[in-house]
């Protein structure tokens, strides 16, 4: 019986709704930007939303990849980079008045630099619009780009460079097939010796069938990569159709991963069932910087 597991009650959400929720969908709606909260179907909407912090997916709505727990749509992107998106999310950034902004985006093989000078013009753009304002990139892997084309990133110096190695490197197959494990810890080992001013960030889910030693391992192999800040949240099916829900994660077992990860030397662990790379981001890195 393939039956999905029973959602348990720590995975409970706020329903989408309110005055702060609405003013966050009509700014990316006039700016005529996507987000990932919507794409993805991610649960923290509702809360994330009242307080306007989405997360903008940059560069269409297409992806190049196929990974089997990701509900983005996959295939031929049907149009090229838009150069007027670094403006319009510079916009809707300084409109909607944050003091930290998570920009992603779709895997794009397609393009010659995979997106990179894209990724770099739309932080000059927010950086212009809202110097106070502090960046943090989620990015694909560049995987079939030359290095040089992740110096055109690092230059445009964002704050924070997140790149999910999203699984243990036994499950990559299934999970993030046309992506390599260690393709993915390099590029961030790289980000940090071109800038070591630049905070990099990781992380997984959990839940799709992995051992926990393969997660502590996965931990040291980011400690060994100098990888700063850390995330680990739940996997949730989208579909019956993606990679199948092995089980939910307690949240003792989150805990103990979270403390574990302390010990490791991350400065900045996020590991809850609802965490997500860009769940509470901003707060994080503010306190952070406090510290
Ligand atoms: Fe959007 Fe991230 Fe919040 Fe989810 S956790 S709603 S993706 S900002
Ligand atoms: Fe989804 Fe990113 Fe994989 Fe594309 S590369 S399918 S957007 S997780």
């Amino acid at each position: 019986d393939n039956a999905q597991p029973k959602k348990p009650d720590w995975i409970r959400v706020k329903a989408p709704g309110g005055q702060g929720y609405a003013e966050t969908a009509r700014i990316m709606r006039d700016n005529n930007l996507t987000t990932v909260c919507e794409e993805a179907g991610c649960p923290n909407v509702g809360e994330c939303w009242s307080q306007g912090h989405a997360t903008m997916m940059i560069m269409g709505e297409v992806c190049t990849r196929a990974c089997t727990f990701c509900n983005i749509a996959t295939g031929k992107p049907p149009e090229d980079l838009d150069v007027f998106e670094p403006g319009r999310v510079a916009d809707a950034v300084q409109k909607l008045g944050l003091n930290h902004v998570v920009i992603t985006s779709v895997d794009r093989d397609d393009v010659e630099d995979g997106g990179a000078e894209h990724f770099a013009q739309t932080i000059r753009a927010i950086r212009h619009r809202s110097p106070g304002t502090t960046i943090e990139i989620l990015t694909p892997d560049f995987l079939h780009c030359d290095p040089s084309v992740l110096q055109i990133v690092v230059d445009a110096k964002p704050d924070v460079f997140n790149h999910n190695l999203e699984t243990v490197p036994g499950l990559y197959p299934s999970v993030r097939p046309g992506a390599r494990y260690f393709h993915s810890l390099r590029l961030l080992q790289r980000v940090k010796e071109m800038d070591p001013e630049i905070f990099t960030k990781s992380g997984i889910m959990v839940g799709l069938g992995e051992e926990r030693a393969a997660v502590h391992q996965v931990m040291d192999d980011m400690r060994a990569a100098d990888i700063d800040f850390l995330t680990i949240g739940q996997y949730l099916q989208p579909t019956p159709k993606h990679h199948v829900l092995d089980r939910f994660v307690t949240p003792d077992e989150f805990k103990a991963y979270e403390k574990a990860a302390f010990g490791k030397g991350f400065l900045m662990v996020s590991a809850t069932p609802l965490t997500r790379s860009s769940y509470h981001a901003g707060d994080d890195f503010a306190r952070l910087r406090e510290a």
